[in-house]
């Protein structure tokens, strides 16, 4: 055909499911294209999400603990932040970041071509030209023939359709700007996203108040943990509006007007200088003029895949994101393991390769707030409500030396093994929690132990470093199997 860029993988979108997959391509030998709207690889995880989000969170952690430091002796006095440093130093990390991206695609030498894609075939993208920020141009049109593609076009927020157009009103890419610091917030929505920024924003003065049409905050968390998170960082919030729907909003001079009404019909309105909406992203699907190749995209916008990350087209996967939930940027990673795995296996003939799979048990999710809150697997609510048999070990943080010498003992580590009658008191680990200072850094462990089949015989009888945080989980698997005689 007339194809400008010829190729034997597309990856559409440069996320970290997109660059994973066309570095992973790359490194098994294909000739792999990159097609990127924007200026930088690394999608909304490295520019608008996960990074520059704990960037400023980094520093609210450190805030806060300093600000704990005053009950432990130590007095540094009231803060000065310099909003335009800390943005710089946010932008500083992302620039860092992107730009080794690019560095280690030229290195694979991935070709990039920047600008939109949309399917013009079963074998043709069609790439219209960008500015740096991402808009279309009427400028040049490129196709790239392929053999096989990858879609990684990943997700973007949710808008709320009453939402005013007003600088006030933000999402998560408005809210990391951080253009000031607001004097009274709303977080639309009680999810990680808004919970994370909120802690950013309320560390660095902002009132905050959240609004959350479930009956709790952070949904898919075990509630004792939120519990005690929640109580932790009561000081933060001015109103917790939970089962309450936000059903209309309008700009004023006064601030963003904002009417509530609660599940049981109760009225309420309040007035916010900043509108956080982070009610939930919604997957680019149907952007991709994705049926010119035949790949069929759900009402919703996701595409579905099989555990290859195959679409119903066979020579065309996809990942991250745009195939559903958990919307998480190490899941992207892995299916994108796989898509390019599976592709060079087929395309050099390569069994081994050509039969990797998406078969990982669990996959973690970690709240960087502060404290963290940090599970993976079954959770104890989701034990309760299916009615799955499992023997708990709890383990307190006022029982941990190092927590306590740190001053922050509010954090409890929780494992789930399997207590059914087939298990003969022997089960294995199904899940685990964990509330409390650097738990996110923590719960890989708890995911191997899953992976690996470990019971709490196998986890409690690892021998983990004295005095560490880390060494709670050994203690709650001890707690487990009934063997925790000695406390630290
Ligand atoms: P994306 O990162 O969305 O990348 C898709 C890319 O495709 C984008 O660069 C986009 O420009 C490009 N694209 C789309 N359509 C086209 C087209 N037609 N042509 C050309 N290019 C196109 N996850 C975590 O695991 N941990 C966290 O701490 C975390 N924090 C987050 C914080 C925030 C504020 C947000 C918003 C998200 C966070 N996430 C986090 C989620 C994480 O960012 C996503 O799961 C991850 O980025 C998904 O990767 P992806 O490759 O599927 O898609």
């Amino acid at each position: 055909g007339s194809a400008d860029v010829e190729c034997d993988v597309l990856v559409l979108g440069g996320g970290p499911g997109g660059y994973s997959a066309a570095f992973r391509a790359a490194d098994l030998g294909l000739k792999v294209v990159l097609v990127e709207r924007y200026a930088t690889l690394g999608g909304v995880c490295l520019n608008v999400g996960c990074i520059p989000s704990k960037a400023l969170l980094h520093v609210a952690a450190v805030m806060d603990e300093v600000a704990h430091l005053g009950d432990l002796g130590v007095d540094f006095g009231a803060p000065s932040v310099n909003v335009d440093k800390l943005r710089g130093h946010k932008e500083k990390v992302i620039a860092k970041l992107t730009g080794g991206l690019a560095a280690m695609a030229k290195m694979r030498k991935v070709t990039i071509v920047r600008g939109l894609g949309q399917f013009v075939g079963s074998h043709h993208l069609e790439v219209q030209e960008t500015t740096g920020t991402g808009q279309a141009t009427t400028g040049s049109k490129k196709v790239v023939a392929f053999q096989k593609a990858i879609i990684a076009a990943g997700s973007q927020a949710v808008r709320l359709p009453f939402m005013p157009n007003d600088p006030r009103v933000v999402d998560s890419t408005g809210a990391l700007a951080l253009a000031g610091v607001p004097k009274k917030m709303l977080i639309v929505g009680g999810g990680i996203i808004g919970l994370e920024m909120g802690t950013v924003y309320s560390t660095l003065g902002a009132r905050l108040d959240v609004v959350e049409m479930m009956d709790g905050l952070m949904q898919g968390a075990d509630r004792d943990l939120v519990k005690i998170w929640q109580k932790m960082n009561a000081k933060r919030f001015d109103n917790i509006l939970l089962k309450t729907k936000t059903v209309g909003a309008e700009a004023t001079p006064e601030g963003i007007k904002v009417q509530f009404e609660g599940l049981d019909g109760t009225k309420s309105e309040g007035v916010y200088d900043l509108v956080l909406q982070a009610v939930g992203r919604t997957p680019n699907g149907k952007k991709l003029a994705a049926d010119k190749a035949g790949v069929a995209v759900t009402e919703r916008g996701f595409i579905d895949v099989d555990i290859q990350m195959r679409t119903n087209v066979p020579h065309i996967f996809a990942i991250g994101d745009i195939v559903g939930q958990p919307m998480l940027a190490h899941k992207a990673v892995h299916e994108a393991h796989v898509a390019a795995e599976v592709i060079a296996g087929e395309l050099q003939g390569n069994k081994e390769l050509a039969a990797s799979a998406f078969n990982a048990r669990v996959i973690p999710s970690v709240a960087y707030t502060d404290p963290e809150v940090a599970w993976v697997g079954l959770t104890e609510d989701q034990a309760k409500a299916q009615g799955i048999k499992v023997k708990k070990g709890l383990f307190p943080w006022t029982a941990s030396g190092r927590a306590i010498a740190n001053g922050r003992d509010e954090g409890v580590t929780k494992l789930l093994f399997d207590d059914s009658p087939e298990a003969h008191g022997h089960g294995r680990i199904l899940g685990g929690g964990m509330v409390g200072t650097h738990a996110g850094d923590m719960i890989g462990e708890i995911a191997l132990a899953i992976e690996m089949g470990a019971d709490a015989v196998d986890i409690g009888k690892t021998i983990h470093p004295h005095p560490t945080l880390g060494e709670s989980i050994g203690m709650a698997a001890e707690v487990a199997h009934g063997s925790c005689t000695d406390l630290p």
